[in-house]
C-alpha cells in the first residue's frame, strides 16, 4: 500500500509557518510568489496527478547545504531562502536545508523555471563554500580527427533497437529516485548488465561509487587504456528520475533513461567491435543528479583530489525528444567551447547531421560537476533548451510518448562512438 501523504500535509511547516508572522502575507523578499508553484503541485496531489511525494525516509532531516544564483533565490523567494545565507558572492548564495527539501527544491525549479536541479547540494558547509570561487582552470588540449576507419567501422554497429530496449528496461521501474527502493534496484541492475558487457574483457571492469549520504549507487565501467591508462576520458548521464519528488512514479524515459541507453550502447557497440582504448575510458551513470548534482559532484571531486588525468567529459542527459529544428544542440554555458568545437568537427566528419548551442544556466545537470573541478565537459541536448520534452518530471515521461522509438537517441549514441575513438587514441 502506498503510504499516501499529500503535499500540503508533509511540508506545511517550513513553508507555510513564517507567512503568518510576516507584516504582508506577499511579503517577499524580493521576486516572485513562490505559492502559485506550491499550490499547482498541492493540487497535482489532491487530483491524483504527477506531484504526490510520499513521506520521505529518516534520513530527511539531515542538513545539506545548496548553492544557487541569488537570481533564482530571489525569483524563487518562499522560505527556503528567507533563512540565513550560509555564504555568498556577488552571483552565488549558499543556504543549509534539509534533505527533504531537495525534492521541493528541484521540483519548484522545474515547475517555476522549467529546468532542474539549477543547484548543487553537497553534504558539508566547506564542500558548498567551494562554488563561490571561479573553477580551476582547463588544461589545454590540441584536438585532432584522424580515425576515420575505426570510427566508421564501429558507427555501422550502432543500433536503434538496443538503445530502445534499454530504455524500456530502465523506465520500467517506478522510479529512479535516489532514495527509493527502486531506484537502489535500477542501479544494482544497470550494474549486473555492464558486467555482462563486459564479460570475456579482462580489460573491462565495473564497479559501484558508494555515496554516504544516499542508498543509490553511482556505476562506472572501466575499460583500462592499453598505452596512456593514466589519461581518462568520461562519457556518461545521470541514472536517477523524479517526478514531482519522493517515490512517486517516474519512468523518466527520456530524463534519463535515454541518455543511459546511449553510454550503453557506446559500450556494447566498443566490447561487439573487440575496440581497445589508448587511453582509459570510464562510463559513468550518475545517482542523485535531481536532488542537485550529488553523485557526479561527489565522484568528480574525488578524480580531482586524487590527481585521474580527465581528458575530457560527454555528459548525456535527454537525447530522445527531436524538439527543434536542429539534430543536436551543445549547452554553450558551463561548459568548455574548445571540447564543443572538437564535437561540432566530429559531426561534420562522420555524420550528415545539423548542430546548433543553447544555454541552460547553472548547475543544469552533471557536466557542471565536472567543469566545477577543472575538467573539460561538454553536453549535447536534444533541443534548444527552452524547446526539450514537455513530459519530463512527470508520469508520461515515457518512451510511448516518444513514439517507442529511439531515432534521435541514435545520433547521440554515433556522435558518442566518434567522441571516444578520436578522444581515447
Ligand atoms: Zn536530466
Amino acid at each position: 500500500m502506498r503510504r499516501f501523504l499529500p503535499f500540503f500535509l508533509a511540508v506545511p511547516v517550513f513553508l507555510f509557518a513564517a507567512r503568518t508572522t510576516a507584516s504582508s502575507p506577499l511579503d517577499f523578499d524580493q521576486g516572485v510568489d513562490v505559492r502559485p508553484v506550491i499550490q499547482q503541485a498541492r493540487e497535482a496531489s489532491v487530483s491524483g496527478g504527477a506531484a504526490v511525494p510520499e513521506m520521505p525516509p529518516a534520513d530527511s532531516d539531515n542538513p545539506v547545504w545548496i548553492s544557487i544564483t541569488r537570481n533564482d533565490a530571489a525569483a524563487l523567494g518562499g522560505e527556503f531562502f528567507k533563512r540565513a545565507v550560509a555564504g555568498q558572492n556577488d552571483k552565488i548564495s549558499i543556504y543549509e536545508l534539509k534533505t527533504s527539501e531537495l525534492d521541493l527544491l528541484s521540483d519548484a525549479m522545474q515547475r517555476k523555471f522549467r529546468r532542474s536541479p539549477g543547484f548543487f547540494a553537497h553534504d558539508s558547509l566547506p564542500s558548498a563554500l567551494q562554488d563561490l570561487e571561479e573553477p580551476p582552470a582547463v588544461a589545454a588540449k590540441t584536438y585532432s580527427i584522424d580515425q576515420g576507419e575505426k570510427v566508421k567501422a564501429m558507427l555501422k554497429l550502432v543500433k536503434e533497437d538496443s538503445i530502445i530496449s534499454a530504455i524500456d528496461r530502465l523506465a520500467s521501474y517506478k522510479n529512479r529516485y535516489y532514495r527509493s527502493a527502486t531506484g537502489i534496484a535500477s542501479s544494482k541492475w544497470l550494474y549486473d548488465h555492464w558486467k555482462e558487457l563486459a564479460a570475456g574483457r579482462p580489460d573491462i571492469t565495473v564497479a559501484t561509487f558508494r555515496h554516504n549520504a544516499y542508498p543509490q549507487e553511482s556505476v562506472i565501467l572501466t575499460v583500462r587504456g592499453t598505452a596512456e591508462p593514466d589519461k581518462v576520458v568520461v562519457v556518461g548521464g545521470h541514472l536517477d528520475s523524479v517526478a514531482g519528488g519522493g517515490d512517486s512514479p517516474a519512468p523518466g524515459a527520456d530524463d534519463n533513461a535515454s541518455g543511459i541507453a546511449v553510454t550503453d550502447e557506446v559500450i556494447r557497440v566498443l566490447a561487439a567491435s573487440g575496440y581497445k582504448p589508448a587511453q582509459t575510458l570510464k562510463f559513468i551513470a550518475f545517482a542523485a543528479e535531481e536532488a542537485g548534482l550529488r553523485g557526479s559532484r561527489e565522484i568528480a571531486a574525488s578524480f580531482k583530489k586524487e590527481g585521474v588525468a580527465v581528458q575530457g567529459m560527454l555528459n548525456l542527459d535527454m537525447t530522445n525528444y527531436k524538439g527543434s529544428a536542429e539534430d543536436i544542440y551543445f549547452i554553450s554555458d558551463n561548459t568548455s567551447a574548445d571540447q564543443n568545437a572538437f564535437l561540432g568537427k566530429l559531426i561534420a566528419a562522420y555524420t550528415d547531421y545539423t548542430w546548433s548551442t543553447t544555454r541552460c544556466g547553472y548547475g543544469c545537470s552533471d557536466h557542471a560537476s565536472w567543469t566545477r573541478n577543472g575538467f573539460a565537459s561538454s553536453l549535447p541536448f536534444e533541443a534548444k533548451f527552452s524547446e526539450c520534452s514537455p513530459n519530463i518530471h512527470t508520469v508520461n515521461d515515457t518512451l510511448a510518448q516518444m513514439g517507442g522509438r529511439a531515432p534521435h537517441a541514435l545520433k547521440f549514441a554515433k556522435l558518442a562512438v566518434a567522441y571516444i575513438v578520436e578522444m581515447a587514441k
